[in-house]
């Protein structure tokens, strides 16, 4: 579960034609994300969601 960097309100994902963003349902703030592959603890790489400003 994703949590809001403004609210920490719970932030549920949604799709349009610029891509995927996650948005929070408690002040609105959009972000787009991505998925990166980042080293685990364990040294394999994980897919990891990465939060991106967006675009206006
Ligand atoms: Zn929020």
């Amino acid at each position: 579960m994703m949590t809001c960097p403004k609210c920490s309100g719970t932030l549920y994902l949604d799709q349009d034609s610029f891509g995927t963003f996650a948005k929070c349902v408690q002040c609105g703030l959009l972000k787009d994300i991505s998925l990166v592959n980042a080293p685990s603890s364990h040294g394999n790489l994980v897919k990891t969601v990465k939060l991106l400003s967006r675009k206006a």
